[in-house]
């Protein structure tokens, strides 16, 4: 008989199906007669099978073969949305798209995202994720996610900031915190920024979070009032206590930004209450109060205010109560880095291979040298070849469409 295990899914048998959850959301499904065409199987425990009559290393693949193809149909639990897992072996490169891998802007800034998915609904969302969203989502292989960082980081070859802002909120990722572990043992990542709604923490994470001193996480914080707090969070379960319980606990072990975004005819009674509020915290947070800006792709329940008019009323919330609001690119450390090289430019037409889905409906990923492409208006067909002429390629971000 030989076993095989894994720390990152979970099974569970029920008559003639095996269910398999991945990193704790995501799910799909493996009729047992499949299965038992590799060998007799069963569910040891949570995270085993066995299999008898053959060896260890013929189970693994075979198996693997059988998970890669069920994973074709991967959903998110909380949204029923198809999720795309990406890692080591999928063939899909993690430069190349905003939504999932990893982000250069040629900065000392480096973004990275895990995971799309929220747990909130926030009016507001400027990406429209959450409970309610209908896109596909995306979740890449922690260990993939750091060989390719690190690669990078090797390349750009100075002291970085390590983003953590994703589309969605960031602990839904289950192997968020031993991904910020591997981030700590890294010399040239000096900080690890989170962005999180706090709803998903607990004392014992942010304990576990702040024994790794370079991670900092930036809360939002949109209202003290229960119920307009619920309102803007778009979930009933929305807990501001709970909420604010965290940020005064983090802010007591590590370096914590709160930033509330002000929506004018929203949130405008919350800000001067939030700032009550830090202030009696005993070790004060950074506050970074934002406007909101509209997006296309967003929720837009207001209009944004004229910059000046909101610097005017930070200026004088900075007066009234003695606090620093505003921020600047020298708060944040930012500089210009080494540049990546980009394989392709604009309007260049690059032979590409379709890998999987995009965010949006009918939008596809295709792949070239080492790179993802973002082609709207292309019928999903894996591994098709097509023809993409790229319309954008900053920061090595591509988007294109067939020709
Ligand atoms: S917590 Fe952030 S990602 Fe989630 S719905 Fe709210 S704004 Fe969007």
């Amino acid at each position: 008989m030989s076993k095989i295990q894994f720390e990152t899914l979970a099974f569970q048998q029920i008559d003639n199906v095996l269910h398999v959850t991945l990193l704790k959301l995501f799910t799909t499904s493996i009729p047992t007669e499949e299965l038992e065409q590799i060998a007799p199987f069963r569910v040891i425990d949570k995270h085993t099978l066995s299999f008898d009559k053959i060896d260890e290393d013929k189970a693994h693949t075979k198996f693997g073969f059988v998970l890669e193809k069920h994973f074709d149909t991967l959903k998110n639990k909380l949204t029923g949305n198809h999720v795309t897992y990406v890692h080591r072996n999928s063939g899909i490169p993690l430069i190349g798209n905003v939504a999932f891998g990893i982000v250069h802007r040629d900065s000392s800034i480096i973004e990275i995202k895990p995971i799309t998915s929220c747990n909130l609904n926030c009016m507001y969302c400027s990406i429209s994720e959450g409970i309610s969203s209908k896109k596909n989502d995306f979740v890449v292989e922690k260990d993939y996610l750091v060989e390719e960082l690190f690669k990078l980081i090797k390349f750009v070859n100075e002291p970085v900031e390590i983003h953590v802002g994703v589309q969605g909120e960031p602990f839904l990722y289950e192997d968020l915190i031993p991904l910020l572990e591997d981030l700590q043992e890294n010399n040239n990542i000096h900080t690890i920024s989170v962005d999180t709604n706090a709803t998903l923490l607990t004392k014992e994470k942010i304990d576990s979070i702040s024994r790794n001193n370079k991670v900092q996480l930036n809360f939002s914080l949109d209202a003290l009032d229960e119920n307009l707090a619920k309102k803007i969070a778009g979930v009933k379960n929305y807990n501001i206590t709970h909420v604010k319980d965290m940020i005064a606990y983090a802010s007591e072990k590590m370096k914590v930004i709160v930033a509330p975004v002000f929506v004018q005819g929203l949130n405008d009674t919350e800000m001067e209450k939030i700032i009550t509020w830090i202030k009696t915290l005993p070790k004060q947070p950074r506050l970074g109060i934002q406007n909101f800006l509209r997006y296309k792709t967003g929720r837009n329940p207001a209009q944004s205010l004229v910059w000046s008019t909101f610097y005017t009323m930070l200026q004088e919330w900075e007066k009234k109560f003695d606090i620093k609001l505003q921020l600047n690119k020298e708060d944040f450390n930012v500089r210009k880095v080494k540049e990546l090289p980009r394989p392709f430019q604009r309007d260049d037409v690059v032979p590409a291979i379709i890998k999987c889905l995009d965010r949006f409906p009918d939008t596809v990923i295709a792949v070239a040298k080492d790179r993802t492409i973002s082609v709207a208006n292309c019928p999903f067909v894996k591994d098709k070849r097509i023809n993409v002429k790229l319309s954008r390629d900053k920061h090595n971000v591509f988007v294109g469409k067939v020709v």
